[in-house]
């Protein structure tokens, strides 16, 4: 993997602002990405959702495999601008202890990179401990009232190894997305449908993934990939690779699919290294749109980056406030290098299944020659 192709893809589209239902840049951003590539085409579906598709010659396009990230983040709608003071409603996650007073915020108008004005938060609503809202007081510039805002954090930079940001999750799985399929595009190989599905709202309960489904914009047949930004957690630490994912909070992923990703783990390192750093892992701090595709009867799985200040909450704790998220480089390029090849090798995605694992025959004659009596005394029963 090129890393600063990788961390090119990355800068694209962390620099864009994005929150629930206001994806318009990310989008756009998308769609050019596959403008400027005649191998891929791409498609809008009604929910505003867009599918970027490689389809190689032969491929059946019955059953494609399909990454899919969500372009939105946790963040602010404007309701009201009155003087210097803002009504804001949050959609998605995030604990309201953590959204202290005195916060920074930018204003966004929609389909403008730069904000149009910055601000702080002044107060927090919430219900159950869950931020839903709060006010906040413009301190420069303006703020739009069918804008939005997020929090007043620079969109890309990387430090010490780390890709930082006010969003990683998911803009950087995402960009993950982009990365594979330019990668598949240069490659061109045949006999492979690898698609991008990037979806809307997913922050407020995977509503462009289930809109995306009704909308019957996958094919039944396909493999679904959830590509996602997930708490680190301390069994699932930053830097220990890319997380080949068992499940999620809400359910447990399709097992021979999440043996592919294992496998394709294995396969995919350079040189010496013959596996890209990896951990399998049940990462239950939050659910992600496989849970929304294996729900509707698909085959589907999922890969993880560990992410620092998940949803913007300090990891250091509340009374520390928000944060900017960050993601270490080199379990982002272990994802990259896992996902381009598991896309071009069609045998890992559907491996023959006809005979036994080599273990399970070679164990299961060792079982018989150490335990069972010699031939002769197995009995029927
Ligand atoms: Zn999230």
């Amino acid at each position: 993997v090129d890393r600063d192709r990788a961390l090119g893809f990355a800068e694209g589209l962390l620099s864009l602002p994005t929150a629930p239902f206001m994806e318009d840049l990310p989008l756009d951003h998308v769609v050019s990405f596959a403008d400027d590539r005649p191998r891929l085409s791409r498609h809008q579906d009604g929910a505003g959702n867009v599918v970027v598709r490689y389809d190689g010659e032969g491929a059946d396009t019955t059953r494609p495999l399909v990454l899919v990230a969500h372009l939105d983040h946790p963040g602010f709608a404007v309701d009201e601008v009155v003087d210097d003071t803002a009504t804001l409603t949050f959609h998605g996650g995030l604990g309201v202890a953590h959204a202290l007073p005195g916060s920074p915020l930018h204003f966004f108008r929609r389909g403008h990179v730069d904000p149009i004005g910055e601000g702080v938060l002044t107060a927090a609503d919430g219900t159950d401990g869950r931020l839903t809202g709060g006010t906040a007081r413009i301190t420069v510039g303006g703020a739009d009232a069918a804008g939005f805002a997020m929090w007043g954090f620079a969109g890309y930079g990387v430090d010490d190894g780390r890709i930082v940001g006010r969003v990683c999750d998911d803009l950087l799985g995402a960009a993950a997305v982009l990365a594979t399929l330019d990668e598949v595009a240069r490659q061109a190989p045949p006999g492979v449908a690898v698609w991008g599905l990037f979806t809307r709202a997913e922050e407020v309960g995977f509503l462009g993934a289930l809109a995306a489904i009704r909308l019957g914009v996958v094919p039944v047949g396909a493999s679904i990939l959830s590509l996602e930004c997930s708490k680190a957690l301390p069994d699932a630490p930053q830097g220990g690779g890319v997380i080949v994912r068992v499940g999620d909070r809400m359910s447990i992923f399709e097992p021979g699919l999440t043996e592919a990703l294992r496998r394709a783990a294995e396969g995919a390192g350079v040189g010496d290294q013959r596996a890209v750093p990896y951990q399998r892992k049940l990462m239950d701090g939050g659910s992600c749109e496989a849970t929304a595709f294996h729900a509707s009867g698909y085959r589907a799985s999922g890969l993880a980056l560990p992410l620092g200040n998940y949803h913007n909450a300090a990891d250091e704790g509340p009374e520390s406030g928000i944060a900017p998220e960050h993601v270490l480089v080199d379990d982002y390029l272990a994802e990259i290098a896992l996902l381009t090849h598991l896309a071009c090798d069609r045998s890992l995605l559907e491996p023959d299944t006809s005979a036994p694992p080599p273990w399970l025959t070679e164990r299961t004659a060792a079982a018989m020659e150490l335990l069972v009596e010699p031939a002769g005394h197995v009995e029927d029963w």
